[in-house]
């Protein structure tokens, strides 16, 4: 189709249609601002939604499924080995991505948001160039930029072959690879390696670190990486991939680390080593706007950059790269044009990594606290002491709660178990409520529950929780 040339006005433009973007369009509009919403796909949602988030959620379900039937022969239950139709599999996760991306779309139109399919790039403070089938150019008051970011694709295996995949090639799913390598043990490396692995894959991680997921409390790590290790063929820790070069057949990677096999074939390789800011090549220079040396829009508490004409919220906005991180900025960022007050100075940003078991930490972890020299009580229950665990055949779960030692304040959460990440819930709210250690053992959890765990972890911090002993001091 022709481009228009045409100039448009807005009030308020979000560029960008993720879990940032369009939160901040519909509250934005919500508010009584007039809303321009520009995407550079047809499709609304961004990464999270597209090829992000809920794919790979619809994914881990399935992979949850097939390992399930496979362990509950040891509940005298014996299922033949599942039969995998992966086109069949492709569908329906589509079809949940298709059906969320039109409900967004529905919501922008039902709030009166006008959708503009071009990219965007600021010509100056108050300008835009739009470029794509809605063309032109666009004159705004403020913009909210909501770009988001891509995964980061180290140039050593940029060797143009469609079998070495980052998150987004992992997602699609065009065949399932007797053997993939895992270049990065973090978020997206365990969570594909975990679908890969339970759909049939031989899967071997190599993660440069001496630990899996950096950034969460080591005593967590250890169930999910115990059983993960039962599941991949190896986990290669402390370990570099120095080279990758592409045969008839395979590709050949080059290892560098322990005791490991030097050089090594593989079906494909999923390249999994974080995400980069977007922030390049749509005229940033041409605005006041400050990025960093990592990339990132410097913003501050109410999503303002450097130009009083532009906001940022989302990935483009700093770590961690979290969708909801993005919606509550969001709000921030709509609630301030609109002239309320708002400031976005959350205690506790939920952290999930959806694996089996999950893992899902907020606020402070003792990791964090170890690094700051900051004195904390810890208080552990470990799930081998619940009931509703045994019910589920998974007691390697463990909750822990962090304390204030003075003020019996509850800093942060960490919860490695079935069903942590929506446990982790409870957690946040009492972080960021402030709660201390008598609120949450006072609030009454119902049994059989896994949220017991919490209430009796912090029954443990305070000298008795019931399923456990603690020897009086
Ligand atoms: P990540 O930062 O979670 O993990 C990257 C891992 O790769 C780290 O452990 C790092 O040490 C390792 N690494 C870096 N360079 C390496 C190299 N050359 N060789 C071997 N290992 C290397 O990044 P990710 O898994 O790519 O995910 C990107 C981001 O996307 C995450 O940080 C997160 O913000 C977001 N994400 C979140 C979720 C979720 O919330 N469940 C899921 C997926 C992605």
């Amino acid at each position: 189709m022709a481009e228009q040339a045409s100039t448009r006005e807005a009030q308020v433009v979000v560029i960008g249609a993720g879990p940032g973007g369009y939160a901040a369009a519909f509250c934005a509009a919500d508010l009584g601002l007039r809303v321009t919403l520009v995407n550079e796909t047809h499709e609304l949602g961004g990464v999270c939604l597209q090829r992000g988030c809920i794919p790979s959620k619809a994914l881990l379900h399935v992979a949850k499924l097939l390992n399930e039937s496979r362990e509950a022969a040891a509940w005298g239950l014996r299922f033949a080995e599942p039969e995998i139709d992966i086109e069949a599999l492709r569908g329906w996760k589509q079809g949940v991505v298709d059906q969320l991306s039109e409900g967004v779309a529905g919501l922008a139109k039902r709030r009166g948001v006008e959708v503009i399919q071009a990219r965007a790039s600021f010509v100056d403070s108050q300008t835009l160039k739009l470029e794509g089938p809605q063309g032109g150019s666009l004159r705004f008051e403020h913009a909210i930029l909501a770009v988001g970011s891509v995964p980061a694709m180290p140039k050593l295996f940029q060797i143009d072959d469609p079998r070495i995949m980052d998150s987004t090639g992992a997602l699609a799913l065009a065949d399932v690879p007797k053997r993939l390598l895992v270049v990065g043990g973090g978020y997206i490396g365990l969570e594909m390696g975990s679908v890969y692995a339970a759909l049939g894959s031989r899967v071997v991680v190599v993660e440069m670190l001496d630990g899996l997921l950096p950034g969460a409390d080591r005593d967590l790590v250890r169930p999910l990486e115990a059983r993960l290790r039962k599941q991949f063929e190896a986990i290669h820790l402390h370990t570099k991939v120095t080279g990758v070069r592409a045969e008839a057949g395979s590709i050949v990677a080059t290892l560098e680390g322990e005791g490991i096999e030097p050089e090594q074939t593989f079906d494909r390789v999923l390249v999994a080593v974080g995400r980069r800011p977007n922030s390049a090549g749509i005229g940033i220079e041409n605005t006041q706007v400050v990025v960093d040396e990592r990339g990132f829009v410097e913003v501050d508490e109410q999503m303002r950059t450097a130009d009083p004409h532009i906001l940022a919220i989302g990935d483009i906005a700093g770590e961690p790269m979290l969708a909801h991180k993005a919606s509550h900025e969001a709000r921030v960022a709509a609630e301030f044009l609109a002239g309320q007050p708002a400031c976005f100075d959350k205690v506790a940003i939920p952290a999930v990594v959806f694996t089996d078991p999950e893992l899902a930490w907020c606020g402070l972890t003792e990791t964090a606290a170890k690094a700051a020299g900051r004195e904390v009580k810890v208080a552990r229950f470990p799930w081998a002491a619940s009931g509703r665990a045994l019910t589920l055949g998974r007691t390697e779960g463990v909750t822990k709660l962090i304390f204030d030692p003075e003020t019996e304040r509850i800093l942060g959460v960490g919860i490695v178990g079935v069903g942590a990440g929506e446990l982790i819930a409870e957690g946040t709210l009492a972080v960021e409520m402030g709660a201390v250690a008598h609120d949450v053992a006072e609030t009454i959890h119902a049994h059989p529950t896994l949220s017991e765990t919490v209430g009796e972890g912090a029954e443990a911090f305070l000298g008795s929780a019931t399923h456990i002993y603690t020897r009086r001091r």
